[in-house]
């Protein structure tokens, strides 16, 4: 037992106080397994269950089967299910005490963290409602407590007890061909059966329902696995096996394929770096992928009725003789795939983007001083222009997914445009505050740091306009839009020594140090001038990457101590926004034209 003794904890076996929605079932008089053997840790075993009342009495059957020298209190979480589980399950009779809690459905992460929030013993162990325990499951998960382990994860092979019929032998060789081989990844963890230790899966704050929330299915469970294996011991035991009774019908098998794209855009967008890794995972650069699904995908109404169409002729086929037919599970799998990636290109993700627009602003308000009114845009057409964006199919992206662009290549949604704000007046906590977090948009903010008001302007006749103090900075952070550096005092790079941009780059990331503010990762050039020496300094001071203001969207291969950034000044509405965010190049091009001929001819 290498000397580690597990408490029995006093709530695992006492009877709380009744609770709406909560109903417990004593164990059997004399069973004596409530109480267990404190050399084991106890297990809090969780089972979501949602319409599924046959299957998941059969899984606690084969529970109440356990060999198990410690405490096991079973919690089943019936997460808006009207086929009377609950009346069901108390017919069971089980060597252990069982509770069930009814809830409104709230989604598989929903129903996983009510249930550990319900758990009282050293570890608790997520089943789903279709896995068939071996006797030796429990076992075999206890065992690597025993053993220092902070999470484990098992096997689920597709039950023999599960429907005859090309499905169910489809997912035991894809469950066969995924199997766990060498260093774990976030996609390893299935929370079909995974156990964590209950203080942890506290600490880590449970499963992410946004996740899951409306009609998104999956992924929570990498989600989990990244925070999981940041830094904590997980194992992989090949002996705890549980078998997943596969009892999934062609209709939600399909709607899976489709709602598993909701998911999958979120769980992009809040780890961009495993972004790549994911849709490569659902074959992404496969040639088929390419040469078949991503032209059919375009077609509009093609792919549903190539899906309708698979589904009626799957659930006529599972009835016949041919239900295991090669011809049958090729097309139905093939229409669903199409589902996915016609879904993915719906969402904007298929296929990738390989530009980013990347705007910068300066002040959002209505601006009197004819100095700076040029480079103002009032708050109402700013938001304007920001539902003119979302309307032609432009993506926000956060600063975070821009980097891991970058930095590794990640993947980008379809037309994605980076919000950058200049020169850090006081408004734009307001605007953050009020316009960009309740959109969920994130940003940067290039700031100032040596500087309280716009000096810089002052000495052309400006009127003064207060910064953002390092108060608001912070406030600005948790509020999505990074705090990013602008130099210290607004001089022009290119003009100075290198002891003086050094003096620049360095410095203001010591300043906002001082304001105790995160290092910042990117800069920008004030007048987007530079040279060799500003971009040496900037790259020194350990920047991640620098912005100027060349007038073209960053794509590969563009110089990263020198991003191009498309400025949006006050002249630019309607139909020149419109052609500015299209095609900037061109706009550019567009405007030197016509300046040159005006001089040619004016
Ligand atoms: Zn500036």
């Amino acid at each position: 037992m290498a000397g580690t003794t597990f408490t029995q904890s006093t709530r695992a076996s006492t009877k709380p106080a009744p609770e709406a929605g909560i109903a417990w079932q004593e164990a059997e008089p004399g069973s004596g397994a409530a109480v267990g053997d404190p050399n084991w840790p106890s297990i809090s075993v969780v089972v979501p269950t949602y319409q599924r009342r046959d299957v998941v009495c059969e899984a606690v059957r084969t529970l109440g089967r356990a060999d198990y020298p410690g405490a096991i209190e079973l919690i089943i979480v019936i997460d808006g299910s009207t086929d009377g589980t609950a009346d069901a399950l108390a017919a069971i009779a089980c060597p252990f005490p069982i509770r069930v809690i009814v809830q409104q459905n709230a989604g598989a992460s929903a129903a996983r963290n009510r249930g550990a929030a319900e758990a009282a013993n050293d570890v608790i162990l997520f089943l789903d409602d279709d896995m068939m325990c071996d006797p030796n499951l429990l076992r075999e998960h206890g065992r690597n407590y025993c053993d220092g382990a902070d999470a484990v994860i098992g096997e689920t092979p597709v039950d023999l007890g599960s429907p005859a019929g090309f499905l169910a032998e489809s997912v035991a060789r894809w469950t066969a061909s995924t199997r766990v081989q060498g260093p774990l990844s976030p996609f390893d963890i299935f929370t079909g059966q995974l156990s964590v230790r209950r203080s942890l899966f506290d600490e880590l704050g449970g499963f992410d329902t946004a996740l899951t929330s409306g009609s998104a299915f999956g992924s929570e469970d990498a989600d989990f696995g990244v925070r999981l294996l940041a830094a904590h011991d997980v194992r992989h035991n090949a002996s705890a096996i549980s078998f997943q009774r596969y009892v999934v019908k062609p209709r939600e098998y399909r709607n899976r394929a489709e709602r598993a794209v909701a998911a999958h855009v979120q769980f992009a967008r809040k780890h961009p770096y495993l972004a790549r890794d994911l849709f490569e995972r659902r074959g992404i650069g496969r040639p088929v992928v390419r040469w078949l699904y991503r032209p059919l995908s375009r077609i509009p109404v093609f792919p549903s009725l190539i899906a309708g169409l698979a589904v009626r002729t799957a659930e006529a086929g599972l009835r016949t003789s041919l239900r295991s037919n090669r011809a049958l599970a090729r097309f139905f799998s093939g229409a669903c795939s199409l589902a996915y990636w016609t879904a993915l290109r719906k969402s904007g993700w298929f296929p990738f983007s390989n530009k980013v627009l990347v705007l910068c602003y300066h002040a959002i308000r209505d601006e009197a001083d004819p100095l700076l009114a040029r480079f103002s845009v009032p708050s109402k057409r700013f938001e304007q222009q920001l539902n003119d964006l979302a309307d032609r199919g432009f993506t926000f992206i956060t600063p975070t997914q821009f980097k891991t662009f970058i930095d590794s290549d990640a993947p980008l949604p379809r037309r994605p445009v980076l919000l950058t704000f200049d020169d850090g007046y006081a408004e734009l906590i307001d605007l953050a505050r009020e316009i960009l977090h309740p959109r969920k948009i994130e940003g940067i903010a290039f700031i100032v740091t040596g500087a309280a008001s716009n000096e810089w302007d002052q000495a052309y006749g400006a009127r003064p306009i207060d910064l953002m103090s390092h108060e608001q900075l912070k406030e600005l952070g948790a509020l999505g839009i990074e705090v990013a550096s602008h130099s210290r005092t607004h001089g022009e790079m290119q003009l100075m020594d290198q002891s003086e941009q050094e003096a620049e780059a360095a410095g203001s990331i010591h300043d906002l140090a001082r304001g105790g503010l995160p290092r910042p990762r990117f800069f920008a050039y004030p007048y987007g001038a530079t040279n060799r020496g500003a971009r040496a300094a900037v790259s020194r001071a350990g920047y991640l990457a620098a912005f100027g203001l060349k007038q073209s969207r960053m794509q590969r291969g563009s110089d990263r101590f020198d991003l191009p950034r498309v400025i949006i000044l006050a002249k630019d509405r309607g139909w020149k926004f419109r052609a500015k965010t299209a095609a900037p190049s061109l706009f550019n091009l567009f405007v030197r034209a016509r300046r040159s001929l005006g001089s040619m001819f004016g």
